[in-house]
C-alpha cells in the first residue's frame, strides 16, 4: 500500500531540452545520443577544440549511417543542427536536464557542478556521469540534492544500451523518474543502483582491470592476454578495453575505488596503467596507450 501511495506521487517530467558539460568521449557521444533520439542538447566544454572534437564524432557516427542507408542526409543534419556547442553557462538557462561528463576528477566535478547549478533553472535536473565518485559526495556543496543524481552512460554511448541511474541519499523520487524517462527516450536500459563508489557495473569491471595490471606485473604480456579474453568470447581484452576508456579515466577511477574499498582494491603503485598515466598516453584519444592508433 505504501509503495502504490509513493508510486502515485511520484511523477516523471518530459524532457524537451538537455545540456551535456565535456565534450569527450562520454559528453560528444551523449549529445549526439539524445539529439538522434529528437531531444535538442546544449554541449559546453572549456575549449574549442574540445567542442569541434564532440561535433566531429557525431558527425562521424551519422555518416557511416547514412553509408549504410540506415540515416538519411536529412535527418543528420537536422541532428547535427540540434547540437548546440558553447563555451559559457548563459544558454543553459532554459534546459529542463543537464548531464555533467567532465573530467573524473571530484575537485573538478564539485566546481563545475556548484557553477552550473548557479546558470539552470529551478525545476531543472542536474545528473553526473561519473564512473565512480559518490553521488553523495558530489552532492555536499548542492544547493538542490534533491533534482541531483547519476547517470551513468557507457562507452560508446551510442552503442551500450545500459545506464545506470544513481540514486543519492537525498535524490527525490521524481527526480529518479525523469531520469529514467530521459534515459527510455534516449532509447536506453535503465537500472536504477543505490549509491556508493563504482556503483553496480565498475564495482565488478575494475576489480578486472587491476587483475590484468598485477597479471601485467607478474610478467604477463598484454597482447597475450588480450588475445585469450577475446578467445574467451569477450568483445575485446582488458588492454584495448582500457584503452577505449581512457587511461587518464582509468588511473582516476581506480584512485576513487582503491579509497572506497581499500580492503578489496589495492591502489596502483608502479604498474602498467600508471606508467602510462604518467606519460600521458591516455589511450585512444591521445593517439598511444596499451596500442599505438593512427
Ligand atoms: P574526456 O577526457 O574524453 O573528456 C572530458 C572533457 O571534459 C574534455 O573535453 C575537457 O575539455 C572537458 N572539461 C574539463 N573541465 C571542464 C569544465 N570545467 N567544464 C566543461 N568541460 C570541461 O573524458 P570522458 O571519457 O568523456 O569522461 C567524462 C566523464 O564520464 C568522467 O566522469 C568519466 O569517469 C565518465 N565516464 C567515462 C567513460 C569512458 O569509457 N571513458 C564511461 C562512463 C563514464
Amino acid at each position: 500500500k505504501k509503495k502504490a501511495k509513493i508510486a502515485a506521487k511520484t511523477a516523471s517530467k518530459q524532457v524537451k531540452s538537455a545540456a551535456v558539460l565535456g565534450a569527450g568521449i562520454m559528453g560528444g557521444g551523449i549529445a549526439y545520443q539524445s539529439a538522434s533520439k529528437g531531444i535538442p542538447v546544449v554541449m559546453k566544454d572549456i575549449n574549442t577544440a574540445a567542442l569541434d572534437l564532440g561535433i566531429s564524432e557525431a558527425i562521424k557516427i551519422l555518416n557511416k549511417g547514412v553509408q549504410l542507408g540506415k540515416v538519411t542526409p536529412e535527418k543528420m543534419a537536422k541532428v547535427v543542427a540540434s547540437i548546440t556547442p558553447t563555451l559559457d553557462y548563459t544558454t543553459l538557462q532554459h534546459v529542463d536536464f543537464v548531464v555533467e561528463a567532465v573530467v573524473e576528477n571530484p575537485k573538478v566535478k564539485d566546481s563545475v557542478l556548484q557553477e552550473v547549478e548557479k546558470a539552470i533553472g529551478s525545476d531543472a535536473i542536474l545528473a553526473s556521469n561519473t564512473s565512480t565518485i559518490s553521488i553523495d559526495k558530489l552532492a555536499t556543496n548542492l544547493q538542490h540534492p534533491e533534482k541531483f543524481c547519476g547517470m551513468h552512460f557507457f562507452n560508446p554511448v551510442h552503442k551500450m544500451p545500459l545506464v545506470e541511474v544513481i540514486r543519492g541519499s537525498q535524490t527525490s523520487d521524481d527526480t529518479i523518474a525523469t531520469t529514467v524517462a530521459y534515459a527510455s527516450a534516449m532509447g536506453k536500459s535503465a537500472i536504477v543502483v543505490k549509491d556508493c563508489p563504482g556503483f553496480f557495473v565498475n564495482r565488478v569491471l575494475f576489480p578486472y582491470f587491476r587483475a590484468f595490471s598485477q597479471l601485467l606485473n607478474d610478467g604477463a604480456d598484454f597482447r597475450q592476454l588480450d588475445k585469450v579474453m577475446a578467445a574467451f568470447g569477450w568483445p575485446m581484452g582488458p588492454a584495448y578495453l582500457l584503452d577505449v576508456v581512457g587511461i587518464d579515466t582509468s588511473f582516476h577511477c581506480v584512485d576513487v575505488l582503491a579509497s572506497g574499498y581499500p580492503e578489496r582494491m589495492s591502489a596502483l603503485a608502479d604498474d602498467a596503467i600508471e606508467k602510462l598515466y604518467q606519460a600521458k598516453k591516455f589511450g585512444q584519444k591521445s593517439g598511444s596507450g596499451f596500442y599505438t592508433y593512427t
